[in-house]
């Protein structure tokens, strides 16, 4: 699952992930990170069979967890299906239908932010 992990200065200098990596079986990966001494947060998915242990871990040391549901965001009414984003998507995350009409599955997001560059129209956003 993809999860947003917002850290306070009281905690930015403590090792928190990597004892939570230590401690559980669970795939980690940095999808957008924004950490400076005052504080920060990283889209992170978290997947393994210790995932929720993780998860209760990382909110037991004070870090703000919450679920990303959806990480980018396709305001259809300004899409005009050009299909530019299709090729570009390198997790098949955007596909076009038979109908013609290009539809975004967040589950398979990368959040590589690569089709809010190329969108002509500008209809692609992401969620933080
Ligand atoms: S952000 Fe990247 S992975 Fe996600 S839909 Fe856009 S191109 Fe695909
Ligand atoms: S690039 Fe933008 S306008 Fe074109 S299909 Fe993708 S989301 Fe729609």
């Amino acid at each position: 699952m993809k999860v947003w992990l917002k850290f306070s200065t009281k905690i930015i200098n403590e090792t928190i992930i990597a004892d939570t990596i230590r401690k559980f079986d669970f795939d980690f990966n940095i999808m957008k990170a924004d950490i400076s001494p005052k504080g920060g947060k990283m889209l992170v998915e978290i997947k393994g069979p210790e995932e929720n242990m993780a998860i209760q871990y990382l909110k037991e040391t004070c870090v703000d967890v919450s679920i990303a549901k959806d990480v980018v965001i396709k305001d259809d009414s300004k899409c005009i299906d050009c299909g530019a984003c299709v090729s570009l998507c390198p997790s098949n995350a955007i596909s076009v239908m038979n109908d013609k009409t290009v539809v975004l599955d967040n589950n398979k997001c990368l959040f590589c932010t690569f089709c809010i560059t190329v969108c002509p129209t500008k209809c692609i956003h992401p969620i933080l």
